[in-house]
């Protein structure tokens, strides 16, 4: 896997573009008005690890490659967007391919900042808010399985073979029929084979991250996050304040963390958001290390080393012959390969091995094979 996506989805005025030009550090517009986000943003995001840096001075390397994630940033959905209100929801085609969806929803309370729905009010209303995204997410869904089907049963009389894929699509559209996102579903024993939906890129079969936009306050208010949190469970929800986090783009990393812990925070929410985006994704990373270049790689969780391999070049996978492995932490207390070599900490590791977090590979492979 190259680079994770995550589309992020909310209603207007919620704090989607200040939390996207925060991760990204990029501008686009932050205005106090609704529809102030039409073009779809992309940013790509190098995932902080230090582990990185701290490899490029052990191997006199300059070349550092951080793994990324994408995020990408689409125009605010209003109830009934699927029937053309507001801007529409053809933006959801621009967030179809991403791997999880994130759904900003407002948390905080500012006069100065109106909600969608009532313009003269500073009105809060999470619960209310989740169900008209949902909802919306919902529906978009139902018009690409409703239209998929039509064609799809006719093909599935005629083939028995495809019998099973056409159980799926009614299941899936049942559940979506009655209000509920798919991803609900997700990981139950009598779930959907998710496998089945994988080419309609339905966008409630990903995985879902709530992030509420708390006001600074919030950041450490335990009740309200577990009223907050109770809206959505067991979906993973994250508490993040848009304009706490971008104020830190602009300071240096000690600056920085001396203001995130002001306000009790360890980490900001862009680490957070990628720490629970390689969760709930599955996923982890492992590093390869030399004189040439310095790299973290994303693979699935579980993932033994010949599909390690794998996502350098396909060829590692498929002439694989070992793996020559070393863990992070050994490295480092050895200060260099061949120290960690000589104290027996280099080991050899088959194609049954299965990657361990912290893993510094080096891949042995015969392309002629
Ligand atoms: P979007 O329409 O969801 O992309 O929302 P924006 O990011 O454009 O934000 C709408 C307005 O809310 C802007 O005036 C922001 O400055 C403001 N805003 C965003 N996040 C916060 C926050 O955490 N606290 C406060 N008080 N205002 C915020």
């Amino acid at each position: 896997m190259s680079s994770i996506s995550c589309g992020i989805v909310g209603l207007p005025n919620v704090g989607k573009s200040t939390l996207f030009n925060a991760l990204t550090g990029s501008n686009v517009l932050a205005a106090n008005y609704p529809f102030a986000t039409i073009e779809p943003n992309t940013g790509i995001v190098p995932v902080p690890d230090e582990r990185l840096h701290k490899l490029g001075r052990l191997y006199n390397c300059n070349k550092i490659v951080p793994a990324t994630v994408t995020f990408v940033d689409i125009a605010g959905l209003v109830a009934g967007a699927s029937n053309g209100e507001g801007l529409g929801n053809q933006f959801l085609s621009h967030i179809r391919s991403c791997n999880a969806i994130v759904q900003v929803v407002r948390a905080f309370t500012d006069d100065n900042v109106i909600h969608v729905d009532d313009q003269t009010l500073n009105v809060k209303s999470p619960a209310k808010d989740i169900d008209v995204i949902n909802t919306e997410l919902v529906l978009a869904d139902l018009q690409s399985l409703t239209k998929r089907m039509q064609k799809f049963d006719k093909e599935a009389r005629a083939n028995p073979k495809l019998q099973p894929i056409a159980d799926t699509y009614r299941q899936a559209h049942t559940l979506l029929d009655a209000g509920t996102p798919l991803w609900t579903v997700a990981g139950k024993p009598e779930s959907l084979n998710f496998e089945h939906l994988n080419d309609l890129q339905l966008i409630t079969a990903k995985s879902i991250i709530y992030v509420f936009n708390v006001d600074e306050a919030g950041l450490s208010d335990a009740a309200h996050q577990d009223g907050l949190r109770q809206l959505i469970a067991p979906a993973e929800a994250l508490f993040v304040c848009a304009k706490l986090e971008s104020e830190l783009k602009d300071l240096d990393s000690e600056d920085a963390r001396e203001l995130l812990e002001s306000y009790g925070q360890h980490e900001s929410g862009l680490l957070q958001l990628i720490h629970a985006a390689y969760s709930t994704l599955g996923l982890q990373s492992y590093l390869t290390a030399g004189e040439k270049e310095v790299r973290a790689w994303t693979i699935r969780r579980g993932s033994t080393a010949p599909e390690a391999a794998g996502v350098i070049h396909g060829d590692f996978e498929r002439g694989f012959i070992a793996a020559s492995i070393v863990d992070y932490d050994d490295l480092v207390v050895a200060g260099s390969e061949q120290a960690a070599k000589a104290a027996g900490k280099m080991r050899t590791e088959g194609k049954a091995y299965v990657m361990q977090p912290g893993d510094i590979v080096e891949f042995r492979f015969n392309v002629s094979k």
